[in-house]
């Protein structure tokens, strides 16, 4: 499963989220910290980011990390 699972659906993230999400806009949901995250410059960045401020501190980055 690893590597097919895009950060949307990792996350749980609906509509109200990836409406508004660049890594969902861009298709990047395997390397969302590069788009909407630490390593972006697209806004607006990730929530997940925004909320925590450090891509790893996120479940997923972390999933991917490992
Ligand atoms: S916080 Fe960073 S690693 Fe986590 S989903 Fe958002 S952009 Fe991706």
């Amino acid at each position: 499963m690893k590597g097919k699972v895009n950060c949307w659906e990792f996350m749980g993230c609906k509509e109200d989220k990836t409406k508004k999400c660049p890594a969902f806009i861009k298709n990047a949901g395997k390397v969302c910290w590069l788009v909407a995250g630490a390593m972006g410059n697209d806004k607006p960045r990730c929530v997940f980011f925004e909320e925590l401020g450090d891509c790893t501190k996120c479940d997923f980055y972390r999933y991917m990390d490992t």
